[in-house]
């Protein structure tokens, strides 16, 4: 007797290169099986007949460190029901404030959280002061040894490399994250918008496997695209040499504009994550759902948008095995969308909308096996 069986669905999983119809059978938490017509009865059983089956979304890019941050927000309310089961902070804490989101945060939530940890000692606390513009915050050796001490949950090394955030230190930030990076053999995600420095520049320090976030931000003077809204050769060079384009959709850092050269040019997201934060949840971003809806209106598939927030990142950090896929013996984190079809005007972050005729819509959500909401039976 299986615990739980979702029939009747489209199942999508990048893990296996599915987009088909199949049952999900969930047996004691995990994934026993994936396929056609599979025999064996089931505790409970959920008709997702017309609809959409993922593994659990994995975002890539959220701030979750509420109360800390500014930019806090609670996972268990805006990620796990959402179709997100696993989440990943994006730098809210630094090595000084990191033992309060690994204590009251991660162990907390239902959500699966992992972080990178900000490369400066207090992370993302205070809108007013730049994180990582006073020296006596950047501390490489506490940095290290907070990730040795948390190896389980910390997943990468994060920095802003934004003028106002790094003030007079120029790229010194930028280069002690990636010294972290290199000690402990973990990406860096490198935030880039007003920079002080070149975008290329910046592309140019970063090693095979780190992380440009907030790649479709809309920008005259250091987005991916130059002037003439072509890809800047710098770019593609980054991206030939292995260095992953994240989304980060935020409140600052998605154009619709730059998303629609960058895509006319083949130039695709590795990853679609939210930046979904106290300043990006109630719009223009609202959740990952949103996000992927987007991407589907600028053209791309559903197993594109899908395999972009379920195996990609997992691919970009190293997490629990078999999270973002439907892999036997997986844990059990699945999603059950809707593509309705409604009309739905999005807005990107400099208030351009564009009028679409459909979006996802989560309709029913599992984590390790238990349903932690369902509009089906
Ligand atoms: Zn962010």
């Amino acid at each position: 007797m299986y615990d739980l069986r979702i029939t009747g669905g489209t199942v999508f999983d990048a893990s296996q290169d599915l987009a088909a119809p199949a049952d999900v059978l969930v047996q004691d938490g995990q994934v026993a099986a994936v396929g056609a017509d599979l025999p064996g009865e089931a505790r409970r059983t959920l008709d997702a007949t017309g609809r959409y089956v993922t593994p659990g979304l994995v975002d890539l890019h959220t701030h979750v460190y509420w109360g800390v941050s500014h930019y806090g927000i609670v996972a268990d309310e805006t990620c796990l029901p959402r179709g997100v089961t696993t989440a990943v902070d994006a730098g809210s804490a630094g090595a000084g404030t990191f033992p309060g989101l690994r204590r009251y945060v991660i162990e907390q939530q239902r959500t699966r959280l992992y972080a990178f940890l900000h490369v400066a000692l207090a992370g993302m606390f205070a809108q007013e002061v730049g994180e990582s513009a006073d020296e006596r915050l950047l501390d490489v050796d506490r940095a290290i040894a907070t990730v040795e001490a948390n190896r389980d949950v910390i997943v990468g090394v994060k920095i802003r490399q934004t003028d106002r955030l790094v003030g007079s230190l120029g790229t010194r930030p930028l280069r002690d994250a990636i010294r972290v990076a290199e000690t402990t053999d973990l990406p860096v995600m490198l935030h880039i918008g007003n920079t002080p420095v070149p975008l290329e520049d910046l592309l140019a320090l970063l090693r095979p496997g780190d992380i440009v976030t907030h790649s479709f931000r809309g920008a005259v003077r250091d987005g991916l695209l130059d002037p003439d809204g072509r890809v800047r050769p710098g770019v593609l060079e980054a991206r030939e040499r292995g260095i992953k384009f994240d989304i980060g959709h935020g409140s600052g850092s998605f154009s619709f504009d730059s998303a629609e050269r960058l895509l006319a040019q083949g130039f695709l997201p590795d990853t679609i994550s939210s930046d979904l934060h106290h300043y990006s949840v109630t719009g223009p971003v609202y959740d990952l759902a949103n996000v992927l809806s987007k991407f589907l209106f600028l053209g791309l598939s559903l197993e594109q948008v899908f395999a972009r927030a379920t195996l990609a990142p997992t691919q970009a950090v190293t997490l629990a095995d078999g999270l973002g896929t439907l892999g036997t013996g997986a844990p059990a984190d699945v999603a059950i969308w809707e593509l309705r079809d409604e009309a739905v005007t999005f807005m990107d972050c400099l208030g351009h909308t564009r009028e679409a005729m459909r979006q996802l819509e989560p309709v029913a959500v599992i984590q390790g096996g238990q349903v932690v909401r369902s509009e089906l039976e």
